[in-house]
């Protein structure tokens, strides 16, 4: 009997970029050369098996150039309106995270973990928790870049900007990223929450007003 090879389950593991859909509503994404089902998955916030039900077909399902996929959002698909179903994307999508420094904290986003300063990160939690309840609305990060950066990771962010290509950002060194204790919130909707209960949790509106998304925590 000829050795069977596991290549669709290969192919369907290996995780590419792709963009993210539109947040909202489930939207329909023409499947581009390279994609994978995981790919798609993991861009949208997605645990590829969440994708593969929505869409009816297998986990390692091929998905073909060309091909139309249904991408839900996360709460259609039944993900991220509670703290264990974000949990369970992160794992998906990451491998076990350690924290870049020992005074970070991790908290989940749709890429993974991400880090802030434990006190941030453990009162952003509380705050999460507090969302997720009383509005059924997750808050998290807006990117893998949104929350702790290091500062080889901020002064990549600032030549990106001094090049036109990149969102203004600080020089390495003065942006409270770097001190893991500012989140750059995905929407809108988030900002509104955090500025009606962070107040609670240390988080809020303190610095860089003309970034919406920007939210910092004030201290324990
Ligand atoms: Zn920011």
């Amino acid at each position: 009997m000829q050795a069977r090879i596991p290549i669709a389950v290969a192919a369907a593991s290996a995780a590419l970029a792709v963009a993210p859909a539109a947040a909202g509503a489930a939207v329909t994404h023409t499947v581009q050369p390279g994609e994978t089902l995981s790919g798609i998955a993991a861009a949208n916030g997605l645990t590829t098996d969440a994708l593969a039900a929505w869409n009816g077909v297998a986990s390692d399902h091929l998905v073909i150039a060309g091909a139309s996929l249904s991408v839900p959002t996360p709460e259609e698909a039944g993900l991220g309106t509670t703290a264990t179903g974000t949990a369970a994307t992160g794992a998906a999508t990451t491998a076990p995270g350690t924290a870049p420094a020992p005074w970070l904290g991790s908290i989940p986003s749709p890429w993974g973990d991400l880090y802030l300063d434990a006190g941030a990160a453990a009162a952003w939690s509380s705050m999460r928790q507090a969302s997720l309840a009383t509005y059924g609305v997750d808050l998290y990060p807006a990117g893998p870049l949104s929350a702790y950066r290091t500062s080889g990771q901020q002064g990549e962010m600032y030549e990106l900007y001094l090049s036109g290509a990149g969102a203004p950002a600080n020089p390495p060194g003065y942006s409270s990223h770097e001190l893991g204790v500012s989140v750059d919130l995905a929407t809108p909707a988030m900002r509104d929450i955090v500025d009606q209960i962070g107040w609670q949790y240390g988080w809020g509106k303190f610095e860089a007003p003309e970034e919406w998304w920007h939210v910092s925590w004030g201290g324990g």
